[in-house]
Order: C-alpha cells, then structure tokens, then sequence
C-alpha cells in the first residue's frame, strides 16, 4: 500500500480513447496481499521541449532485457538505470505533498489497504518531467511494477496496460483508472478480474462519464468512486493546475509572448476558467465559447467575451479546447485559420481537435521541436498543433506538486473507503466520496493550510 501511495505522489489525469466498454461480468470480490502496477497513456510520459534523455537509443523498451537491482524484470521503462535520479525528483515533489505524507503516516499504523491488489492506469507525468528524469525510472526498483515510458505508441500503450494485467499468479482486486481505459480494456478482455475486484477509483470526467454510462445501461459490475467531482479534486486539479500549467506547456513549446494575443478558449468549465485567468493576466485578448448557458454567463461576468468560433477563428492567434467534447475544432475551421496561429489542446486527450483530419495528402507535417509539429497547407500557411492533440499541459510541461498531492490524496481515501466498505454499503454503482472521508480530507488539507494562508 505504501508503494502504491508512493507511486500515485507523481501521478496524473489522463482521459483517453473514445471506444464504448464491451463486456460487463459480475459480482466484488475480496482481498488479498498488495501489490501496484503503474501505466502511461497515450498522451505518453513526456517533458518540456528541451527535453533530452541521456539513454536516448531508438531500441524500443519493449525489446530490452532489463533488470531492478532486486533482479526483477517485472517492469517496462525507457532505462532502469536511471531510477536513482528518479528517486531524488520524489524527494523534491515530496517537500510540497503534505497531505499525501499526512495520509501516507497515518496508513502506515492502520494498514487500511492490507490485502488489496491495485492495478492503475494514469500519466506518469509530474514536475519530474521537467527536471528531465522520468519518474517511471524510479519505481521500478520500488517493486511496483510499472509499463511506462516516454513516446509510447498506441499499440505500446495497450500493451502496457495488458501487461499490467495479465500477471501470472496475480489478479488485481482493486481498480485505480483515470480515463476509463484501463477498466475498458479489463471488461473486454479479462471480465473475470471483476469478479474479484472490490471497485473501481476513476479520476476523470471522462471516465467517470463513462461509469455512469455503465452504471445506467445496468452494466457496472462493482462499485465504482467517481473522485473527479470530489471538491478537493475538481476545484485544485481542473482549475488551479490548469490555470499554472497552460502557461507553462504554452511557454516550453512556442516561447510565445501572451500579451496583446487572441486567444480562444473553447469551454468555460473548471479547466476553461483556469486557463481563461491565466492568460487574461498576462494580457492575452481572451474570448471564449461555451454550449451551457450558465457557464456562458459566467464566462460575461467575468469580463470575457462569449463568441462563436466560427467567427472568430480567422483572427486567433491561439486556439484552446478546454470541454471534455469531440471535434470541438473541426477541419473546416484549421482550413481557416491564420498563418501561425498555435492549437492546443488541455480537455480530453486528442479528441477535441480533429487532428485526424490533418493527416491528409495536401497537408504537410513538420516536426519543428518535440511535441511541436507545423502542418503546412498548400498556400504556404502553418497551423502550429501543440502534442498532436493530446493534453498540452501532461505532455509538456510540469504540473504543480501540490495539486498532484491533493488528487493523489483523495484517490488513496477512495481506494480506502470502497476496500474496507462493509458488504453492502456499496452496489454495482457510482459514488461520491462520502462526507466522512471528505472530512479526512479536510483535516488533512487543513493541517497544512498554514503553509498557505498567513491568517
Ligand atoms: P467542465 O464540465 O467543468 O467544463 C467543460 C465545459 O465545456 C462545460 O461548461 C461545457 O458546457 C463546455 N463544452 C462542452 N462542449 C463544448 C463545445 N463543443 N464548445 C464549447 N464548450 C463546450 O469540465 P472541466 O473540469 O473543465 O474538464 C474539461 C476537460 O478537461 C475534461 O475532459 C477533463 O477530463 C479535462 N481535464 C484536463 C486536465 C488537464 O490537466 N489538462 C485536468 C482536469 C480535467
């Protein structure tokens, strides 16, 4: 358990892959000895733009023979050697994780995940990103199994994930997901996991989404927490790490210069509103667009102009889905944008941006710096497309320690509430936290508010 608490300090939101869950097998399970696996996602473990990675041979980590200093080779990361480096980024992230150190003493008199078996799936992101290390490298010599690493391809992706699964003498009784895509492919291929998983602990509004879309059809075969509309997730991940590390992924890609920009943010949510602030304070010429009334509103009152992209798009200099949606930004509207206009993506994975329609015969690709590619139309004209799509804030730049701490928190509380959950409190359905927890939370974050607020 403490492991796992270890690895979810440098973890982070991911939501991937719009394919439907398939198959839905039934009843909870129980306990038995812990152990965790870690995974990357599509949107990759990646860094900043500078990013070099002293083991940088193009021998795919699939194909290598490695080895943990314990002999063990149950693990695929880019070079275990480095796990040293790894190590001492978490010691720095740790400095400014109290919550999770808090939660991390507190478990280690109470054991309250003895037994239990947690296989996840989330980035392996984190400040270390930035430092150049990637922290997979770190864990692996833990013991806690992890398939990750930077560049992975979709098929490496979902490899990675079914070799996290597919253990001999193992089967995971708890599901730790962010994005939906490790419970999809566990229903399609190993639905006998379910019959002795305990629940799922899902971070994302994507997956979480799709829970509830189970859970309707009559399909959710255990219990499942929805930690992404647990305050303490929604209002510092979506807001406040957003609203820091859009500047960042912006700054590392293109070195651009905010002020006196158009920008246009498309969705004015918790992610919207972050990146809307951010930029507004740094001078860009913010307008967004929105489909809900409310959060138009919202986005007027707070001094930003609601607009249709249609209109606008000809003018932007930047363009910014933030909605969770698909094909937010369609081909027709790449087609008309300016010369250098720059489009990212900090909503869901890569399906805002329908960048599947940029890979066509007309169009050239350019890969101008990593994670940056100009696509070239046939006048001449570059669209700059920021980490293909994906998420610009996991794929290139650092997010803030203390963000990760307060997710990574609230996710181990929920992992602790559905495995100690007597029988039937919870059904083959989708919780909140419960308030008790959220209290826990609470006491935890409040210890620390000190640190913050000079009250
Ligand atoms: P939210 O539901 O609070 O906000 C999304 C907003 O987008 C809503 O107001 C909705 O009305 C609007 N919207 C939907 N479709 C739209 C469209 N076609 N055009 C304009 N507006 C549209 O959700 P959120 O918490 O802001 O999260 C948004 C997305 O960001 C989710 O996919 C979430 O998983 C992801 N997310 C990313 C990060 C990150 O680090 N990049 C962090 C948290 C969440």
């Amino acid at each position: 358990c403490l492991k796992l608490l270890l690895l979810l300090q440098i973890q982070f939101a991911n939501a991937e892959d719009k394919q439907e869950f398939q198959k839905y097998p039934t009843k909870a399970g129980r306990r038995s000895l812990s152990r965790s696996i870690s995974q990357s996602s599509t949107d990759s473990y990646s860094s900043a733009a500078s990013y070099s990675d002293s083991s940088d041979d193009e021998t795919s980590p699939r194909e290598k023979a490695q080895a943990n200093s314990k002999g063990s080779s149950d693990f695929c990361v880019k070079n275990v050697k480095q796990a040293e480096f790894g190590r001492r980024e978490i010691e720095i992230a740790e400095q400014d994780m109290s919550a999770l150190i808090s939660l991390r003493k507190r478990a280690q008199g109470e054991k309250p995940l003895a037994g239990a078996k947690i296989v996840g799936c989330t980035h392996i992101t984190a400040q270390t990103a930035v430092r150049h290390l990637p922290p997979p490298l770190s864990l692996s010599p833990t013991g806690v199994p992890v398939f990750a690493w930077k560049g992975e391809s979709e098929d490496d992706f979902w490899w990675c994930i079914d070799r996290c699964v597919n253990t001999e003498g193992w089967q995971a009784n708890m599901i730790l997901d962010d994005g939906g895509d490790l419970t999809h492919w566990v229903y399609k291929k190993y639905p006998s996991v379910f019959k002795k998983a305990q629940g799922i602990v899902e971070e994302s509004v994507t997956g979480v989404h799709r829970l509830y879309q189970l859970s309707k059809a009559g399909k959710l075969c255990v219990p499942a927490m929805n930690v992404n509309d647990s305050v303490t997730k929604q209002k510092f991940d979506n807001l406040y790490c957003c609203r820091e590390s859009i500047l960042d992924g912006l700054k590392r890609t293109t070195d651009v210069m905010f002020g006196g920009k158009q920008v246009v943010v498309c969705g004015y949510g918790e992610v919207g509103k972050g990146c809307c602030s951010a930029l507004k304070a740094l001078g860009a010429i913010v307008c967004i667009t929105e489909i809900d009334p409310i959060c138009a509103l919202q986005g007027c009152m707070d001094g930003f102009r609601v607009v249709k992209l249609n209109e606008v798009i000809r003018q932007m200099d930047l363009v910014i889905t933030c909605t969770g949606n698909k094909n937010v930004v369609t081909r027709e509207q790449l087609d008309r944008m300016k010369n250098g206009c720059i489009v990212c993506n900090m909503g869901h994975s890569n399906t805002e941006i329908d960048v599947a329609s940029l890979r066509s015969p007309e169009l050239t690709w350019e890969r101008v710096r990593s994670q940056v590619d100009h696509v070239i139309w046939p006048d001449g004209k570059r669209v700059v497309l920021l980490a293909e799509g994906r998420l610009l804030n996991l794929s290139c730049s650092t997010v803030p320690t203390f963000v990760l701490s307060i997710t990574a928190t609230t996710q181990a509380l929920a992992l602790i509430e559905l495995f100690n959950a007597p029988e039937g409190r919870y059904k083959q359905d989708v919780y909140l936290l419960p308030k008790k927890m959220g209290k826990t939370m609470e006491d935890l974050i409040d210890k620390n508010v000190n640190k913050y607020c000079r009250y």
